[in-house]
């Protein structure tokens, strides 16, 4: 049976604008037929489906390519590591990845998960058992000593259920890279840097360029694509001079990363969404601001925003990605918000930042080629709005507002579950955030007592 959809207004990925009154044809392959105005759709027959979006703006699903599923919304590097066994992260996993759907993500790119979580999920779905978003998976992150996820001491070591792999040399990490694209990952990720930095700040990768460049061709050579974290300028020098897919973060790129990044073709996610956050959310008593860390995020944002503006214009791909899984960036919340960073702090305009999320952000998934656009061949993976996100793009924040997911050509129905969050994670060991010494509980007396005076 063909599906004929009325959309009040079409913006197909491939243009800048959306288009009044188009139509969409959806065969019974879940592939679309026809994208366009309705006045030129071919005819419906007597038993093909009419579907009423007429009131609405239909746009292709959303990609994120930034959403860690096994994380659980964690409060911390233990959380992720360490509590909940591998089993019970994949169950959690596919009940968030349904909320990733009903905020009108239909794609997500989970780069990096402990154990092989990412593609069990993603095999599920594809098998037919459950609803869910399209996943381009991968495996454990490739860390060295000075990569993100090696983050306890060299005396506790990173442990099997850790998101992380350490490898101690280059044939290591090759052969690390073959079990994965054995096991069946889409991409790897690798950890360029993240926890070291020289005396003058600025983070040390943790690879060499020979090492990097060897694991970046192993990956092409066996026909994945690679993903790399790199905050600093030194690994996304190394990452864009190796010609990797998709460099996260790039905050301090400089002229010779720009270069590099310009001959590679490589794409930065820069993943804005969770410093933002982080900046904005974390209260007095999270130990974050405790630390005084909030203070360098908004430093490094401000950095951060006026290199990637650079990158832009000097026409590197950018696409859409937040980080979510953290409790800082739960799954289903804030995706669309990177979105709207582009256009505040990018100089992206409304369409580009669509364009960013959907034809843009296919070019890294599996199924490039086939999803992020509304056009003849590719998948009908769509969302229904009210309301136009050229207009606002703020309002695809608005859950209430994506009144209808399409993957395949099939609606999804997801409802609103409320869970307990504190069986899904945060088991650390961790109680207090203050030290209570007789000085600092008078403190805090002096400063209870007025307004218990007040009442
Ligand atoms: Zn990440």
């Amino acid at each position: 049976m063909t599906t004929f959809v009325r959309c009040g207004s079409l913006f197909t990925g491939r243009e800048n604008s959306a288009l009044r009154n188009g139509t969409l044809v959806v065969g019974d392959d879940g592939l679309i037929a026809y994208a366009g105005p309705a006045a030129q759709a071919p005819a419906p027959r007597p038993h093909d489906k009419a579907v009423d979006y007429s009131g609405l703006f239909v746009m292709p699903g959303l990609i994120d390519v930034h959403t860690h599923l096994a994380y659980g919304n964690a409060k911390s590097e233990e959380d992720i590591d360490l509590y909940q066994p591998l089993e019970f992260r994949a169950l959690r996993a596919l009940f968030f990845a349904q909320q990733v759907v009903a905020a009108g993500f239909t794609s997500i790119c989970a780069p990096g998960d402990a154990g092989r979580i990412s593609l069990s999920v993603r095999n599920a779905i594809q098998a037919g058992l459950f609803d869910g978003p399209r996943i381009t998976a991968a495996g454990r992150y490739i860390t060295a000593r000075q990569s993100l996820t090696d983050w306890y001491p060299t005396w506790i070591g990173v442990p099997e259920t850790s998101i992380g792999r350490l490898v101690t040399n280059r044939d290591e990490a090759i052969e690390e890279i073959r079990c994965q694209v054995k096991d069946g990952v889409d991409c790897i990720k690798i950890a360029l840097d993240g926890t070291h930095r020289r005396g003058n700040g600025e983070f040390v990768a943790a690879f060499t360029q020979d090492e990097t460049t060897a694991m970046v061709e192993e990956i092409r050579r066996l026909g994945k694509k690679s993903v790399v974290h790199a905050r600093g300028r030194e690994a996304t020098l190394y990452a864009a001079r190796a010609g990797v897919d998709l460099i996260f973060h790039a905050y301090y790129l400089d002229d010779e990363c720009l270069d590099a990044l310009v001959k590679s073709g490589s794409a930065i996610g820069p993943t804005l969404t969770f410093p933002r956050n982080m900046i904005e959310f974390t209260g007095p008593h999270d130990p974050a601001h405790l630390k005084g860390r909030i203070g360098d995020v908004r430093r490094e944002f401000e950095v951060a925003c006026t290199n990637l503006k650079r990158a832009r214009t000097a026409g590197v791909p950018m696409m859409i990605g937040t980080d979510s899984g953290f409790a800082v960036t739960p799954y289903g919340e804030w995706h669309a918000r990177e979105l709207e960073i582009f256009v505040q702090d990018l100089g992206f305009t409304p369409a580009e930042a669509l364009r960013a999320a959907t034809e843009v952000s296919a070019r890294f998934m599996a199924q490039e080629g086939k999803i992020g656009s509304l056009a003849e061949g590719c998948y009908a993976d769509f969302i229904a709005i009210e309301g136009s996100p050229l207009d606002n793009i703020a309002i695809l924040q608005d859950k209430r507002r994506i009144r209808h997911v399409h993957i395949n050509g099939a609606e999804m129905r997801i409802p609103p579950r409320p869970y307990d969050s504190y069986k899904v994670t945060d088991l650390a060991l961790f109680n207090w955030t203050d030290l209570y010494t007789q000085e600092r509980v008078a403190e805090l007396r002096a400063r209870t007592a007025p307004s218990i005076a007040a009442q």
